[in-house]
C-alpha cells in the first residue's frame, strides 16, 4: 500500500478500519455543528485519513485545514459505539501536518510566538509588567472598543480578547518547595503549578495546596518544572512536547511522592499521556509512564481519599452553581462524577446542569487564538446555556475554559462568578463568605 504519510508513527490503517461510518458521533462534535461539512466531522477526518493513508489524497493546504479545525475535545471517543480511538488517530495526525505541510506567513507568525512564549512561564512573565501597563492605563479598553486588532490580525485580537488581569501576584511564585500536611501526614504529594496558571491563577495553586495539606497531604512543589507539554502536543509540535515531558519527568525524579496533582483538566490529560509521548524513547519510556501513573486531578484525588476537613456554607443563603465540564477532564480523563460530589459535600450548594454540559467551550488549549470564528460560536453558545441555569456561580476546571468563558460572559447581562471548584472547597474549609453582589 502506497501511502503518502511519512514513515515516522503513521496513524494505524486498524485503527481507522475499526469506524464503521455510522456518524454517530456527528451531533457532539463541536467543529461539525459550527462548521456543518462532513469533512470537519470525526467520521469526515477519517475518511480523509484512509484516503490519505490509502494514498489516494495527500497531505495538502486543503486536507490539513480539516485536521486544524478538530478541537481535539475528544468528545467522539465518547460518543463512538465501536469505540474508535480517534484521539490516538488525531495525535498522529497532527505531527504528519506538522512535518509535510508548510504553514503560510502568517499561520508561522503566531505558532512560533505561541510556542515560544506560553510554555514557558519565565519567558511569559518578563511581558507581565507591560501588560499590567497596559490594563491599568486604560489602553486595553480603547483597544477592545476601537476593535483595530480585528482589522490588523484577528487572531491577535482573540489572543488580546482573553488576556486575563494581570496582578502583583502573577510576578512571583509565592508557594515553597515543600509545605507539611496540618495534623497527621497521610499522604505526600507532588503538586503541578502549570502555565498560564501559575501566572494568571496563581489562588487556584494556593488553593489547591491548602485543601491538600488541610486533609493530610505533605505537598511538594519542585522548583524545576515547567510547562506539561499541554501545549505543544495538543498541536503536533512532537520534539518539544517530548524535551518538556521529560523536564517535568526529571523535576519530580527525587521527590516520592504518592500522586502528582495537577488542577487544571487539559494538562491532567497531557500528564496522564507522558508514556504513550516517549514511548520511542528508551531511557525515558519506563519513567514517563511511572510518572502518568502517579498523576490524579485534585478532584479525582481529593475525591479518593477520606476527607478530614469540616466543611462550612459559602452563603447566607442557598447558592445555585454550575459545574463546567472542561472536555480534557470529561472526555480526556472520564472525570465527571468526583467534581459534583465534591461540591454536593459544601452545606448549602445546589447543583443545576446545562443543556450541551458535554459539548466544548472552543477554548480548546490555542484553538480560540488559531481558529477565533468557530471558538466564538462555540463560546457564546457554552455560555449561554451555563446562564440559562440560573446558577450564580461557574465552577470550571481548566483556566483555558475559565479565560473563555469569561470573555463570553462580557457580552451578556448577567456575569456569574466564574471560579474553579477547588476555590470553592478551600473558602468552606476556611469558613469564608462568598460576596456575589
Ligand atoms: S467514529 Fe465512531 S461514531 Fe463516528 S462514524 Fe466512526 S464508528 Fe461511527
Ligand atoms: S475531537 Fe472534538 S472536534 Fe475533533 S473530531 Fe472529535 S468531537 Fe470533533
Amino acid at each position: 500500500m502506497k501511502t503518502n504519510f511519512d514513515a515516522k508513527n503513521t496513524p494505524k490503517q486498524e485503527l481507522i478500519d475499526t469506524c464503521v461510518h455510522c456518524g454517530f458521533c456527528l451531533a457532539t462534535c463541536p467543529s461539525y455543528r459550527v462548521i456543518g461539512k462532513e469533512m470537519d466531522s470525526p467520521r469526515g477526518r477519517i475518511y480523509l485519513m484512509d484516503a490519505i493513508n490509502k494514498g489516494e489524497a495527500t497531505i495538502d493546504e486543503a486536507t490539513s485545514s480539516h485536521f486544524d479545525s478538530c478541537l481535539g475535545c475528544l468528545a467522539c471517543v465518547t460518543t463512538c459505539p465501536s469505540g474508535v480511538e480517534y484521539d490516538k488517530l488525531i495525535a498522529a495526525t497532527r505531527p504528519q501536518v506538522e512535518r509535510n505541510q508548510p504553514r503560510n506567513l502568517s499561520d508561522r507568525l503566531i505558532r512560533t510566538l505561541i510556542f515560544n512564549l506560553f510554555p514557558y512561564p519565565n519567558r511569559l512573565r518578563t511581558f507581565l509588567p507591560s501588560l499590567w501597563l497596559y490594563q491599568k492605563l486604560g489602553l486595553q479598553q480603547i483597544i477592545r472598543k476601537s476593535k483595530i486588532l480585528d482589522k490588523i490580525s484577528p487572531r491577535l485580537a482573540a489572543m488580546e480578547s482573553i488576556l486575563p488581569e494581570v496582578t502583583v501576584e502573577s510576578l512571583q511564585d509565592k508557594l515553597p518547595t515543600i509545605i507539611p500536611a496540618q495534623g497527621e501526614t497521610r499522604y505526600r504529594v507532588g503538586v503541578i503549578l502549570g502555565c498560564v496558571q501559575r501566572l494568571f491563577f496563581s489562588p487556584v495553586n494556593e488553593a489547591t495546596v491548602r485543601v491538600l495539606t488541610a486533609n493530610g497531604c505533605e505537598v511538594m512543589i519542585p522548583k524545576s518544572q515547567g510547562c506539561c507539554a499541554a501545549l505543544p502536543a495538543h498541536q503536533g509540535q512532537e520534539m518539544q512536547a517530548q524535551q518538556l515531558a521529560r523536564q517535568m519527568i526529571d523535576s519530580f525524579a527525587d521527590t516520592k511522592v504518592d500522586a502528582i496533582i495537577i488542577n487544571a483538566a487539559g494538562c491532567g490529560h497531557t500528564l496522564k499521556e507522558y508514556g504513550h509521548i516517549l514511548e520511542d524513547d528508551s531511557e525515558y519510556r519506563t519513567k514517563a509512564q511511572e510518572f502518568a501513573n502517579k498523576v490524579k486531578d485534585v478532584q479525582e484525588f481529593l475525591s479518593s481519599i477520606q476527607l478530614t476537613t469540616e466543611l462550612s456554607p459559602l452563603s447566607g443563603q442557598e447558592l445555585k452553581i454550575v459545574y463546567q465540564d472542561a472536555c480534557h477532564l470529561l472526555h480526556g480523563q472520564k472525570i465527571s462524577l468526583q467534581p459534583r460530589q465534591l461540591l454536593r459535600k459544601i452545606p448549602g450548594i445546589v447543583l443545576t446542569e446545562p443543556i450541551d454540559a458535554a459539548l466544548c467551550c472552543g477554548s480548546a488549549g490555542i484553538y480560540n487564538m488559531l481558529q477565533p470564528e468557530v471558538a466564538n460560536e462555540l463560546g457564546q453558545q457554552k455560555v449561554t446555556n451555563l446562564i440559562n441555569t440560573g446558577a450564580d456561580i461557574i465552577a470550571s476546571p481548566n483556566p483555558g475554559c475559565a479565560l473563555q468563558i469569561t470573555k463570553h460572559l462580557r457580552f451578556k447581562d448577567k456575569q456569574p462568578m466564574v471560579i474553579h471548584p477547588i476555590e470553592l472547597l478551600d473558602y468552606s474549609i476556611r469558613g469564608i463568605k462568598l460576596n456575589l453582589s
